[in-house]
């Protein structure tokens, strides 16, 4: 019988993670439901059934996130894949607000420094410190790969382009942080050539959940299929690619 894959999703108990982690599940994966709230994360485990484990992990808190590294290794002894994919938009956004609002009072003239330095803490040193407490777990893994879920609008290539409508919502928090996310990515994928850990970037549609107050237009199982897709990839699939859909890259 084939070893069960292990994975660890960074915010899972709801949104994109919930949903990638439902499908991993479904196909045979033992599934590490990470979420800040312990018990929004058993909650969610439950709804997946059988699988799935929650595991207590704010990626902005190092101590949480070494007690979730010390955890998988004393129970599994490695990880397979890990899916990075806890984020935040904004932290004070009236609801009421529209992204495009939102977007003229964080302008790089007037942004608020604790805005963007608590959405960076999530999306882009959250993202790196996880990476460094997990990797010594997925080198113990003969078949390890890291996707992390960036977004198209932290494109640099698509926002520079003058044609482009929605470059007006371009700006340092989520954006910028997406784009440092991608950075940082491509700089793990360097580091990782040769060492057969793959690592890929991806984005989901624009996903009605909680991150953009459910406006987006997809549903969360069409929004987060390009997320699915890439995390079932098999030893054989490629790595260092940054994809909306199969074939279907984003400029970096
Ligand atoms: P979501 O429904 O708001 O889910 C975000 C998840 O991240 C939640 O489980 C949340 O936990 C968790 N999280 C936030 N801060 C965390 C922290 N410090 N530590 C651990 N977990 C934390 O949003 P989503 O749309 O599914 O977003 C998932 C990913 O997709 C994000 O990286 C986002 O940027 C990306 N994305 C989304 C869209 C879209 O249209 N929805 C498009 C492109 C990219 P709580 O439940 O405790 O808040």
């Amino acid at each position: 019988m084939p070893h069960r894959r292990i994975a660890l999703i960074t915010g899972a108990n709801q949104g994109v993670g919930l949903q990638v982690a439902k499908e991993l599940a479904a196909n045979g994966v033992t599934v590490l439901v990470g979420s800040r709230n312990l018990a929004r994360g058993d909650a969610a485990a439950q709804q997946i059934g059988p699988g799935a484990t929650a595991i207590q992990l704010d990626v902005t808190d190092h101590a949480s996130i070494a007690a979730a590294a010390e955890r998988i290794g004393t129970e599994f002894g490695r990880l397979d894949l890990l899916v990075n994919n806890a984020g935040i938009s904004n932290t004070g956004r009236s609801l009421s607000a529209s992204i495009e609002d939102y977007a003229k009072t964080t302008r790089p003239s007037n942004v608020s420094f604790d805005e963007m330095r608590a959405v960076w803490e999530t999306n882009v040193f959250g993202v790196l410190a996880v990476y460094q407490a997990m990797l010594p777990l997925l080198r113990l893994s003969s078949d390890a790969r890291i996707v992390n879920v960036s977004s198209g609008v932290g494109s640099l290539t698509t926002n520079a382009d003058p044609a482009f409508g929605y470059r007006r919502v371009f700006g340092p928090v989520y954006p910028a942080s997406k784009a440092a996310l991608n950075a940082i990515s491509l700089a793990m994928m360097i580091e990782l050539e040769g060492t057969g850990i793959k690592v890929n970037l991806v984005s989901p549609a624009f996903t009605a959940t909680n991150l953009n107050n459910y406006a987006g237009t997809e549903s969360v199982e069409d929004g987060s299929r390009e997320v699915v897709r890439v995390a079932l990839l098999g030893p054989e699939g490629p790595t260092g690619t940054f994809t909306r859909w199969e074939n279907a890259p984003i400029p970096w």
